[in-house]
């Protein structure tokens, strides 16, 4: 094992970001110096919670802008670094226009050019990559085509496409660039992770981000015509940030990792939801029928086809390899779910 300390100065892309600003604390928590990117140093809702860092750990966390989309703008921070998370990529699941534009291009040709400064620089020698369990599979019911009857790392993303859950198709793409990537070249070693739908309490009061969003909408009337029986694996944030630390400083880490807690329905997340705060966040538990997701589907940007792999049907995912390698200790999801539901109400973003 090496300490992750020996890794000083470690970049991570997208520090802004949910998952990012996490493992950011966690890093500077440990003593280790940081560069992290923006989009745009001057907004204050996506960098405030950055720069209160920089006052806690003085002299640890450098902040650069940079852009997916410009080829060698994430050289000044990644110079030096002899360890980089790549973390940045859009995350977003509907009121897609351009998918090409909005997700393909930033995820593949963005990993591609993070990738290419990390080589100029010549420092780096561990690559950790925030890949998802999108670029495993499309639809829950995929593990039924599995000879081990599970998803786990064997297995990759075939179904997805521009046209069809494109997110998941940029995820895969980006995450076939970097091992492809990683294979032209010996300065450093790459690992990836493949967290499920992530949750827990956010650094930000950042409400654009998906899984904020999404917990969010159980208070704000998301559901009010009920709650779609949608099932995920959930992962809590704050094992999502160690998760990629630990990859970082074990030398066994190669490959991929899938991240989950539990397999848990949406309905079942709004159980937990309600019994916080004594009841006083209203949460609609009825359950919105199959029916009505065929027809309120398509403008969340879930079609038929979605709707038929996926609604009602759990998901399997295997985690072993995230325990076994890794030594992940999961946080229970109803501690990350009230975690959360906690912090947006601290923050004043859901009234009681
Ligand atoms: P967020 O939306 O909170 O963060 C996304 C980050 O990517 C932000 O920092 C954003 O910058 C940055 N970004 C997006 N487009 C660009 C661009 N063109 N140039 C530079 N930066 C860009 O999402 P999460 O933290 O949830 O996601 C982080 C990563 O984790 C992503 O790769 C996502 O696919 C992956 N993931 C997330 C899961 C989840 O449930 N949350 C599950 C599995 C994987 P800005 O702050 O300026 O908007």
């Amino acid at each position: 094992m090496e300490n992750a300390e020996n890794f000083s100065p470690v970049a991570v892309t997208g520090g802004s970001g949910y998952i990012a600003s996490w493992i950011v604390l966690k890093l500077l928590e440990r003593g280790i110096e940081v560069h992290t990117t923006v989009r745009n140093l001057s907004d204050e809702r996506k960098v405030g919670h950055l720069k209160t860092m920089q006052k806690n750990f003085p002299g640890q966390l450098s902040l650069f802008e940079a852009d997916l989309n410009i080829e060698g703008s994430f050289d000044a921070a990644i110079a030096d670094c002899e360890a980089l998370i790549h973390s940045a990529s859009p995350f977003v699941i509907s009121n897609i226009s351009d998918p090409e534009l909005e997700l393909i291009r930033p995820a593949k040709v963005g990993t591609e050019n993070v990738l290419r400064s990390a080589d100029r620089a010549q420092t780096v020698r561990k690559v950790v990559l925030t890949s998802s369990v999108a670029a495993v599979h499309t639809d829950n019911n995929e593990w039924k085509n599995t000879s081990e009857g599970i998803l786990n790392e064997n297995h990759w993303n075939s179904t997805a496409s521009a046209k069809y859950q494109p997110y998941s198709y940029s995820k895969t793409l980006a995450e076939k660039a970097a091992w492809e990537y990683a294979q032209q070249q010996d300065h450093w070693e790459l690992a990836v992770i493949n967290p499920s739908f992530v949750v827990g309490p956010s650094l930000s009061k950042r409400l654009d981000g998906t899984s904020s969003s999404t917990v969010a909408g159980f208070f704000t009337g998301q559901f009010k015509q009920g709650i779609p029986d949608l099932h995920f694996g959930m992962v809590d944030v704050r094992d999502v940030a160690q998760a990629h630390i630990l990859a970082l400083e074990n030398p066994e880490a190669k490959g991929r990792f899938i991240l989950m807690s539990e397999e848990m329905s949406l309905p079942e997340a709004g159980r937990i939801l309600q019994n916080m705060q004594n009841g006083k966040l209203p949460v609609n538990l009825r359950v919105l029928p199959k029916a009505l997701f065929y027809v309120m589907g398509p403008f969340l940007g879930f079609n038929w086809r979605y709707t038929r792999n996926n609604y009602g049907v759990p998901v399997k995912l295997d985690p072993g390899r995230s325990r076994d390698i890794l030594s992940i200790k999961y946080t229970a999801i109803a501690d990350s779910l009230k975690d959360h539901a906690s912090q947006l109400v601290n923050d004043g973003l859901v009234s009681v």
